[in-house]
């Protein structure tokens, strides 16, 4: 014999229920099968609106009467045939009367009792097995409908009533002796005088359990809407995958804790006898699902599974007066469970100053109530100063036979969550060992699940959430680079790359789904949400998830001043903007201050030299004990055209005229002649170095003659920067002289760094430089001789992107490293 429970989604749609009826068919050829069946999806859930509405004295309760005579009519229609029809609609109708003149003597006397809301709750499991039966006897079977306050006997506990035991197994095994298929009603019992009552919300399952175990099944089979018990809940974390086997221990911890895809009592009758509880999918009957069961296959993984409880309440006592003295937990929970309060978790601190234990939120002003009677000799003598009560905060599990004999699991927790940012509100190590629980804020629970989730199961898979802000010439070769490899990007490096949030300067998208690297910018065009900087880093922040990155891909000082704001958030920041790393030198400090404290990282390698490697390289020199004693750079691939090309064929103002036309210069090309886009690269690379400077402190010549500084728009300044083409011709001819050629420096020596124009020789290493590339050349007490340089193109869409991709792969990288450690 096996049971086959069949919930609320498996029976949601007409579609659905023919799923149903073929698995049952399949199964029944097998061997008898007694079927447990939920109210159709919803209808619980109206039964108690229309109960809510009717009790209020609203004559709304018809309406949801309505609705759910239109569903469960539909239904018929669509599954039965006309000849069959006529009885199973005579028999829905007259059951659907009786909740009718229940609902309205409700609505009269404007009042509901706890007895009568289970009656009218139990309504929904009475319509669909009584379809179900129905569907089946037309497909040739021989079904029959039973209503399980005919079979489960319990007390008087409504809303979630005890199941008396024997009683229940006596009238069970003489009223499912025969061999037709019966198609038993979840949920629902009945006192021993006949009164009705329910097991509690999702108690099909365990309807379901104590028949398999009056009857001894071989299997009670557990049909559901997912691939069987997953390692989280498919809801919140994406990637959480069915577990083959759990025991019953780890189930039952996973579901006390909130997988809601098994009732927590369900476990009980089945574990007595050692009767094997399998999930499936009704969705897809082929695949194996989870099996519950005594002693399953070792697996190594370190933990099963995540759960976790959306809402609770944490009550802390605190006070001196419960330092030695003995009992207190004890105490407490004696007096919570006389009065029904169910006690999530509860946790003593090591000094015993605090105790601290989770409720429903719905019990904590009771609890409180009744903590304060119990305790109130304590109270009364200030040994106990104050019972605290915090709203808003969440549970989360980890669950695991394993863990007993794995050390370090708490640990691998903090550092997750610490690394996103996820406080840890209190911590408890079940008794059994099996499970550590801990309360965050409701705020992060998603957060930590995904966080926790990664480091557990996909410690090699890394999630890469990112947030664009400019989608200028470099923000989308950005995302056309991550267009072209994010499938190489998981296949090869298990990175996992999401587009999360983008704007640009008009609008701005969000998608918690993840926005497509192909249509973005269609998306964002059609976007209705206008831009605002500050809305964009409170979406991220609500979106709160792990390993986010924030790119900045403007030229703006806006954006920059948001740093501190997003790096405490334990959001990353990569940037190809100088602004903030070129402001004042606190701001410099306080950035990489927050990023270090906050575990995060803030990159900005395309500062100077675009895609070169010049931070980075310079990073690393300091941090392997080298010193920086000088660098000398070129550091505009602007000035280095003009320089390299300006060999005397064609007049300096007429280049710099090319220049622009070919794109080469800002709108405006005294931005880049006056040096201070340099002067920026060069305060930052000195700082990088671990010099201490400001803006203010460099000494720098602004190559726009004086007499074409106040030139007023780009014409005029061109017709001016003409006048002086003789003073830059003889300066090139005079060096030329001396086989020498003119090159815009940067240099920071000895604390002091300055920009001008130089003329080298054929004996400096900048002397063959051409087109516009970069050059940098570091002189370190390790590079003393000869410097370490660094050459290439340093500017260009192509290799600006190509730089800010590899600072996030870094990110994600560091984040690796830290997961596995
Ligand atoms: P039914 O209507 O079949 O009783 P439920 O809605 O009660 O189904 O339970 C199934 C749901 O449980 C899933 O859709 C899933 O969202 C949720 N769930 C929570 N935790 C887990 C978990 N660890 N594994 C599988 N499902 C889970
Ligand atoms: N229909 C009931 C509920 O929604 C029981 C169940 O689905 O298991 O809670
Ligand atoms: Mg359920």
């Amino acid at each position: 014999m096996r049971v086959l429970k069949f919930g609320g989604s498996s029976v949601g749609t007409p579609d659905a229920i023919r799923k149903v009826i073929d698995i049952i068919q399949q199964k029944r050829q097998q061997g008898p099968v007694t079927v447990v069946v939920s109210a159709f999806r919803g209808v619980t859930d109206l039964l108690f609106r229309a109960a809510k509405e009717a009790s209020g004295g609203s004559d709304q309760y018809q309406d949801v009467i309505r609705e759910l005579e239109k569903r469960h009519v539909d239904t018929i229609k669509d599954l039965l045939r006309v000849q069959t029809r006529s009885e199973a609609l005579t028999r829905f109708k007259m059951t659907l009367n009786e909740l009718e003149d229940i609902l309205h003597g409700v609505s009269l006397t404007r009042e509901i009792t706890a007895r009568t809301s289970d009656f009218v709750m139990g309504f929904g499991e009475r319509f669909s097995a009584g379809i179900l039966a129905h569907c089946l006897s037309e497909s040739g079977m021989d079904a029959e409908f039973v209503d399980a306050r005919e079979l489960i006997v319990t007390d008087s506990h409504f809303g979630q009533a005890r199941v008396l035991g024997e009683l229940t197994r006596d009238s069970i095994r003489k009223r499912l002796s025969g061999d037709p298929v019966y198609v038993v009603t979840g949920f629902i019992a009945s006192t021993e005088k006949g009164v009705s009552t329910t097991l509690g919300r999702g108690g099909s399952d365990y309807t379901a359990s104590i028949i398999g175990a009056a009857l001894d099944a071989e299997e009670i089979e557990i049909w559901t809407d997912v691939d069987g018990m997953m390692t989280a809940d498919p809801r919140i974390v994406k990637r959480a995958f069915s577990i083959d086997e759990v025991s019953y221990e780890e189930a039952m911890e996973l579901s006390h804790f909130g997988a809601r895809v098994i009732y927590p009592p369900t476990i009980q009758p089945a574990y007595q006898k050692e009767i094997p509880i399998s999930i499936r999918n009704t969705f897809k009957p082929d695949h194996p699902g989870t099996v519950i069961r005594k002693d399953p296959s070792k697996s190594r993984e370190m933990i099963k599974g995540i759960s976790s409880i959306d809402e609770i309440a944490l009550i802390t006592l605190k006070g001196s007066g419960m330092v030695g003295v003995s009992g207190v937990a004890a105490r407490l929970f004696t007096a919570l469970a006389h009065k029904e309060i169910n006690v999530i978790l509860i946790t003593q601190a090591s000094s015993e100053h605090t105790v601290t234990l989770a409720v429903p939120p719905e019990s904590s002003s009771r609890a409180k109530r009744v903590i304060e009677r119990e305790f109130r000799p304590e109270l009364q003598e200030n040994q106990i100063d104050d019972i605290l009560v915090e709203e808003d905060l969440s549970v989360i599990a980890i669950v695991g036979d394993n863990m007993r004999q794995i050390p370090g699991i708490a640990g691998r927790v903090f550092s997750s969550l610490g690394r996103n940012g996820v406080n840890i509100v209190a911590i408890a190590q079940g008794s059994s060992e099996r499970n550590i629980s801990f309360v965050v804020n409701r705020h992060d629970q998603s957060k930590a699940m995904n966080a926790l989730h990664d480091a557990f199961f996909l410690a090699s898979v890394k999630t890469l959430n990112l947030f664009l802000v400019g989608v200028g010439l470099i923000g989308s070769k950005l995302l056309e680079l991550f267009h072209n490899q994010v499938e190489a990007l998981y296949r090869d490096y298990q990175i996992d790359l999401k587009l999360r949030g983008v704007a640009n300067s008009g609008k701005m998208l969000f998608d918690a789904e993840g926005i497509s690297l192909d249509g973005w910018r269609e998306r964002l065009e059609s976007s209705s949400d206008q831009t605002n900087l500050n809305r964009f880093v409170e979406q991220m922040q609500e979106l709160n998830l792990p390993n986010s990155v924030f790119v900045d891909c403007t030229a703006s000082d806006e954006v920059p001043a948001l740093y501190p704001d997003i790096l405490n958030s334990s959001i990353s920041v990569v940037t190809p903007n100088k602004k903030a790393n070129s402001a004042s030198q606190e701001y410099f400090d306080e950035l990489h201050r927050i990023a270090l404290r906050r575990n995060v990282a803030f990159r900005y390698e395309t500062n100077v030299g675009a895609g070169l490697p010049v931070v980075a390289t310079i990073h690393e020199l300091v941090t392997t004990g080298d010193h920086m004693n000088r660098v000398e750079a070129v550091l505009s691939g602007t000035l280095s055209y003009i320089f390299n090309s300006f060999d005397g064929s064609v007049p300096f103002s007429e280049i710099v005229r090319q220049a622009r036309e070919k794109g080469y210069t800002e709108p405006d090309p005294r931005e880049d002649l006056n040096g201070h886009d340099v002067g920026r690269k060069l305060l930052i690379l000195a700082r990088e170095a671990g010099y201490r400077l400001e803006f203010e402190d460099l000494e720098i010549e602004n190559l726009v003659p004086e007499g074409a500084r106040g030139a007023g728009d780009v014409e005029s300044f061109f017709k001016k920067l003409k006048e002086f083409d003789g003073e830059f011709e003889s300066m090139r001819a005079e060096a030329a002289g001396n086989q020498m050629k003119l090159c815009y420096i940067a240099r920071f020596e000895g604390g002091n760094g300055v920009v001008k124009l130089e003329r080298i020789g054929q004996d400096h290493p900048f002397y063959g430089l051409s087109g516009s590339d970069n050059i940098v050349a570091l002189y370190t007490d390790h590079y003393r001789e000869s410097p370490m340089v660094v050459k290439g193109p340093g500017a260009g869409a192509n290799v600006t992107a190509g730089g800010i991709v590899a600072d996030i792969l870094r990110v994600a990288n560091t984040k690796a490293q830290s997961n596995a450690g």
